[in-house]
């Protein structure tokens, strides 16, 4: 009996119980809160006792209807999250009360005027740099409105213990995501990037996080104890490649698949799908919002101008993971990302020494045989 794909074909099994963890918590009265983006603080939501959701945004299937609203040269996240919005097919929106985004970039800021006339919307005002202190204030600011709109929206207190509360608890989930996440830093890794996404897409859709951060030690422990005896599933002379750039997941998995069927190996997701959210945990020593509003303007993302962070994560992570080839993924329309591929480009190849390419892409299917050609001649250049 293989212990490890016996784990995986239970995530897969499970994949859509989130959904009806989340209906029978609505069923009992709880309030749910729909998120977008990992600027969003997840603590302030959960100790004003509702369930903060990721919204349903990789999918091709409601874009076509976005359209009908909004441009067609837009990024495929913006309108595939609107087009659930207005077609009521992503579950966890139609059982939100409220949904808080930010104000990343332009295309989705204008895009949650529009979502505001389907449910209530609370958007926060994201600083646009994150390295000088007027922006930390400003942000403590946004996030303490957050809370006054939660405890007048839901009728609650929420209170400096509820926070710690949640704090704690949260911390716990990411310290287990970053101790399985490490396991791509093993030589050749124990499992392939298309198993790692699972197990991250599992802690994502599912809410009883001390449950969750019990199940990914376990997880990362039964993986570890079987490489420690002796289990290769990987070949070790695979590339090991790390993904960078705009947030990769449902259709855009498309090319975790080819990078593993031609013969690379995905280590490390550096972009908000992978560890760029458990990069810091939250100071549990100082005051809770302050502490909260430090950690998530810490994000790298490349709606911030300068994006520093972006570099010197992507830097630590090139030499922790022994990374072979930085692939970055670009979704279409996405200028702030694509506008950073040349600085990335230069930092990657100049500074550290490591191949790098550049690839964009939508949520359709249509771009896989070119998509194919490139990576694998990516892949044998390594
Ligand atoms: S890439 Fe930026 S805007 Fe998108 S989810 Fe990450 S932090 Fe949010
Ligand atoms: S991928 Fe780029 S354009 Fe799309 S929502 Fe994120 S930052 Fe905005």
């Amino acid at each position: 009996m293989d212990r490890i794909n016996d784990i995986f074909e239970t995530l897969r099994e499970n994949s859509k119980q989130g959904i009806i963890e989340v209906k029978e918590a609505k069923e009992n009265g709880m309030n749910i809160v729909g998120t977008y983006c990992v600027y969003t603080p997840w603590e302030v939501i959960a100790a004003a006792n509702a369930i903060p959701a990721t919204l349903c945004s990789t999918s091709e299937a409601t874009i076509s209807e976005a359209e009908k609203h909004l441009p067609r040269n837009l990024c495929p996240l913006i309108k595939s999250s609107y087009g659930f919005g207005i077609t009521d097919k992503c579950p966890y929106f139609s059982f939100s009360d409220l949904i808080v985004g930010e104000t990343t970039c332009d295309g989705k800021k204008k895009m949650y005027e529009y979502l505001e006339r389907i449910k209530p919307m609370h958007v926060m005002q994201l600083p646009q740099s994150n390295n000088r202190k007027e922006d930390l204030e400003m942000w403590k600011r946004e996030v303490v409105y957050l809370k006054e709109r939660l405890e007048k929206e839901f009728d609650i207190e929420i209170t400096t213990e509820k926070l710690r509360e949640q704090i704690k608890l949260r911390n716990e989930e990411r310290k287990a995501l970053k101790g399985f996440y490490e396991l791509g830093k093993l030589v050749p890794p124990p499992i392939y990037g298309e198993e790692i996404q699972l197990v991250l897409n599992h802690a994502k859709f599912h809410f009883d996080k001390k449950s969750v951060s019990g199940q990914l030690r376990e997880i990362t422990e039964v993986i570890k104890e079987e490489y420690d005896q002796g289990q290769r599933r990987v070949e070790s002379n695979r590339p090991r490649i790390l993904i960078t750039g705009c947030p990769i997941g449902g259709a855009v998995e498309k090319i975790i698949k080819i990078i593993e069927e031609e013969n690379g190996v995905v280590v490390c997701y550096e972009n908000c799908s992978g560890i760029k959210e458990q990069k810091q945990l939250i100071d549990e020593n100082k005051d809770p919002i302050d502490a909260i509003s430090e950690k998530y303007l810490d994000v790298g993302c490349s709606a911030m101008s300068p994006n520093d962070h972006r570099i010197e994560f992507l830097s630590e992570l090139i030499d922790e993971y022994k990374v072979d080839g930085v692939i970055d993924v670009i979704l279409q329309a996405c200028h702030t990302y694509n506008v950073e591929t040349f600085r990335m480009k230069e930092f990657v190849k100049g500074e550290k020494n490591v191949h790098y390419m550049s690839i964009e892409t939508d949520y359709s299917q249509s771009d896989i045989g070119q998509l194919k050609t490139r990576i694998s001649a990516f892949i044998e250049m390594l």
